[in-house]
């Protein structure tokens, strides 16, 4: 009897801990670090050592760009872990939280270490993944790093760049000028890649230029992108680090704030001549659209919200659903949309 309450019991505790981890694997699945926080402490409580728990508060926070509070979490785990695994993410946490502070040194050290480690396949190819995409791969020993004000470009190695004065000296404007509206708190200067080929970009990074990843402050770019569209997904971003970002609102703002000056409407309707547009289901159906046809509208749409009022706009860029723009601009909302839409169909 005394021996079957013994294995009850270890089984309860087996799944108990079982049951935890699988909570927390799905939290971070589902990218729920406060849920993901609030596991750990349960499990700091009762053993304050706990590596695992520490782990996966750096890591959240991390998830949470607090780069700042993760730093020493993911420092105890460096320091005390007891499996190549958790080192592991701990120094790929570690580099991304120092590369976004600013601290490029430190954040290419860890870098350097975590190449030497064998972690799960996971993290080995995240690994990967964030060394191309912060500069730090071998690859890009060969481009040429230019530190301006506000951006730090990186090239591809070319015969002169002094030909880059201009395409330098037009970003920083427009940073300038894109900031003057959002006032946001950048936390480091934005890594700006420039490519000479797409189809090389796509070979080593697998995916389309350009891009932007904003809680790293990082654009990837071919040349002849407009000046402002990445600079902006990643200056709006940082005007608050919690926000909700929909398709329609970010790349809105992404045409709207490209420094092209052009004619934001006339463009929509261009593209709206024969597909028939509605602001509210491209706002909730947001993958339903392609982008030749979604970026033009969303500009538009952008244009006409920041002029009606910047104030409420600015509101609405941190938390950019429909459901909150509802709370923003009232009954007001549909009848904007209503005007909108009538407008931009009005070539059919
Ligand atoms: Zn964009």
């Amino acid at each position: 009897m005394k021996n079957l309450l013994a294995i009850l019991i270890v089984l309860f505790a087996a799944q108990t801990g079982f049951g935890q981890q699988s909570e927390m694997s799905i939290a971070f699945k589902n990218n729920d670090y406060q849920k993901v926080l609030e596991l750990c402490n349960i499990n700091l409580q009762s053993d304050s050592t706990d590596i695992n728990a520490i782990l996966g508060k750096g890591r959240a926070y991390t998830g949470l760009n607090e780069f700042k509070l993760a730093i020493p979490y993911l420092l105890k785990v460096k320091d005390g872990a007891t499996a190549n695994w958790q080192t592991s993410w701990a120094l790929i946490d570690l580099m991304s939280a120092y590369f976004s502070i600013g601290e490029v040194e430190k954040a290419k050290d860890c870098y350097n270490e975590a190449l030497k480690i064998k972690g799960t396949s996971n993290s080995t190819s995240s690994l990967k993944k964030l060394g191309l995409l912060f500069g730090f791969d071998s690859y890009f020993n060969k481009w040429e790093t230019v530190e301006k004000g506000n951006i730090i470009f990186h090239f591809q190695k070319t015969s002169s760049i002094s030909s880059l004065d201009n395409c330098m000296k037009e970003r920083e404007i427009a940073y300038s000028n894109i900031n003057d509206f959002f006032s946001s708190e950048m936390p480091k200067k934005i890594d700006f890649f420039v490519w000479k080929s797409n189809s090389e970009a796509e070979k080593i990074l697998g995916t389309s230029l350009g891009f932007s990843r904003p809680q790293n402050c990082i654009s990837h770019n071919r040349l002849n992108q407009t000046t402002g569209h990445e600079i902006t997904h990643c200056i709006s971003f940082w005007r608050d680090k919690d926000n909700v970002r929909t398709r329609l609102i970010n790349e809105g703002m992404g045409v709207y704030f490209d420094q092209t000056n052009s004619n934001r409407m006339v463009k929509a309707k261009e593209v709206a001549s024969d597909i028939k547009i509605d602001i509210k289901d491209m706002w909730v159906n947001e993958r339903e659209y392609p982008e030749q046809v979604y970026y033009p509208v969303a500009g538009a749409w952008v244009e006409v919200l920041i002029l009606y009022d910047k104030v409420k706009f600015l509101k609405l860029s941190k938390n950019q659903t429909y459901e909150n723009a509802l709370i923003i601009y009232g009954d007001e909302l549909n009848t904007m949309i209503e005007e909108f839409n009538n407008k931009v169909n009005s070539l059919k």
